[in-house]
């Protein structure tokens, strides 16, 4: 459809015949003797109709169009409008790119973003709340799982004193490591906490069958610590709850998850990739301490012995993959 009327060129009452149309790309051409020129809708100003006076295109530059037919320009015009609704549909594998590039950012933020953050996070955290936090975790397991140590008071005092010798002979760690005994009827295991403490259980203890074998298990506790993976869990936690919470808007009990997280992280163990750097520090410390990794591996075929018995489904789960790490320590 093409429009006619006439145009004013800028600050001049001369009149010109001229027409206008819309293309099929939305622009709108105006035609005068002079030529042609394209400008897409949004780059004019178009006067609201009111009443009889004719509706105003005004151009970039200050050209002026008046139609004949001031109705015919308005649905031409109005058809420009859907049209641009056109353009917007044929721009959908662009916006369905740019959905995608969002999942990506989205995807990135958890893969690199969120790891990132903890670490950052974990490394300008004040001392004081890995200490708090394994406090506050060691006397929430006290309360509900754990019992006093059956352990003699010179059987105590021989694995400490042992722990403090191999402790001086360590790197230095992030916090000061302490060991702890404690009772579980759930098989033979240790914990690490976050503010240093390596909980050996009794039943450990009693299945070890050399101290070579005890302390490998309290190296690869020293590895979560040296590794800090109780804080980075928990603050990584935090953050993945932090972010449900945005995104869901539900935001409240995240206090009582952070609490909930803390023992949830030490009694169900960590990933996959943590156990196996806690694996390598306490290969690296054995072999620098006793020149061998004999001991952990038969320490490790103790317990997959326990497991193998059904006596130890924690285990297997807080340290899983016992039979590859097995397999890797013999090579
Ligand atoms: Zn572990």
């Amino acid at each position: 459809m093409i429009v006619s009327g006439i145009c004013h060129p800028p600050r001049s009452s001369e009149k010109r015949d001229a027409s206008v149309q819309l293309l099929p790309s939305g622009q709108l051409q105006l035609v005068t003797e002079l030529g042609q020129q394209e400008w897409s809708l949004t780059e004019l100003e178009i006067s609201k109709p009111l009443g009889n006076l004719p509706i105003k295109v005004t151009f970039p530059g200050g050209m002026q169009f008046i139609a004949h037919d001031s109705r015919s320009l308005e649905r031409m015009l109005g058809a420009g409008k859907s049209s641009r609704l056109h353009r917007v549909e044929r721009n959908i594998p662009m916006i369905a790119a740019s959905l995608a590039a969002m999942l990506v950012v989205f995807v990135l933020m958890f893969t690199h973003g969120v790891p990132w953050l903890t670490g950052a996070l974990v490394r300008v955290m004040p001392e004081q709340v890995p200490q708090l936090v394994g406090e506050h975790v060691l006397a929430t397991l006290d309360e509900h799982m754990l019992e006093p140590s059956a352990l003699t008071v010179s059987q105590q005092t021989a694995i400490s004193d042992r722990f403090s010798r191999m402790n001086t002979n360590l790197p230095p760690l992030p916090v000061q490591p302490k060991l702890v005994f404690r009772r579980w009827g759930n098989g033979p295991n240790a914990m690490a906490l976050s503010d240093g403490s390596v909980i050996v259980f009794d039943s450990l203890v009693e299945l070890a069958e050399t101290s070579e074998q005890l302390d490998s298990i309290i190296l690869h506790e020293l590895g979560h610590i040296q590794n800090q993976h109780v804080m980075k869990s928990l603050v990584r936690s935090t953050l993945l709850s932090a972010a449900v919470a945005v995104v869901t808007g539900e935001s409240t009990g995240l206090i009582d998850t952070f609490s909930g997280i803390g023992v949830f992280l030490v009694t169900q163990g960590y990933s996959r990739t943590a156990e196996e750097e806690a694996d390598e520090y306490a290969a690296g410390q054995m072999v620098r301490l006793y020149g061998s990794v004999v001991p952990m591996r038969q320490m490790f075929e103790l317990l997959n012995e326990t497991a193998g018995s059904g006596e130890l489904p924690e285990w297997l789960s807080t340290h899983p993959e016992l039979e590859s790490r097995i397999e890797g320590l013999s090579q």
